[in-house]
């Protein structure tokens, strides 16, 4: 396995990913829409406890609760508001930006998420797996 670097726009936070991903997913719920500005964020989910690396500073937080009732802290750049992950404890998942990673061919998102909630005019790949809202998340994430 290869270790795979991400940064935001500006490099304040530069962190490495340190395991295989356990799903890559599009993300269209609300909260997700909202902070990637996008209709979704795309999700390269690893292991919280030793999936990601911060190689920097320490990002921002935001702390929110899912609409599936789990915390979820949203982690930002400070200087330049760029998403770089979100820590979700209950599952010991963290949800790197897939887009931040350096190499773009990491991330290849095979699932969709939360399709209810994308917009009218979004075009959905129904090539890949879509689930209407609540996401199914693999239960066995030991590495
Ligand atoms: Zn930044
Ligand atoms: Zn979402």
């Amino acid at each position: 396995m290869t270790m795979k670097k991400g940064k935001c726009l500006c490099g304040y936070i530069v962190f490495e990913v340190q395991a295989n991903p356990i799903y890559m997913v599009n993300c269209f719920c609300r909260d997700c829409q909202i902070v990637s500005g996008s209709q979704f964020y795309g999700a390269y989910g690893v292991t919280l406890n030793s999936g990601i690396k911060n190689l920097s500073n320490e990002p921002s937080s935001y702390k929110v609760i899912s609409d599936s009732g789990r915390e979820n802290t949203r982690k930002f750049c400070p200087k330049c508001g760029s998403r770089v992950w979100a820590e979700i404890p209950d599952l010991n998942l963290a949800s790197v930006s897939g887009f931040a990673l350096e190499d773009r061919s990491h991330f290849k998102p095979t699932i969709n998420y939360h399709i209810k909630q994308a917009p009218k005019w979004c075009l959905i790949d129904k090539k890949m797996t879509s689930y209407e809202e609540q996401e199914v998340l693999a239960t066995d994430q030991s590495d």
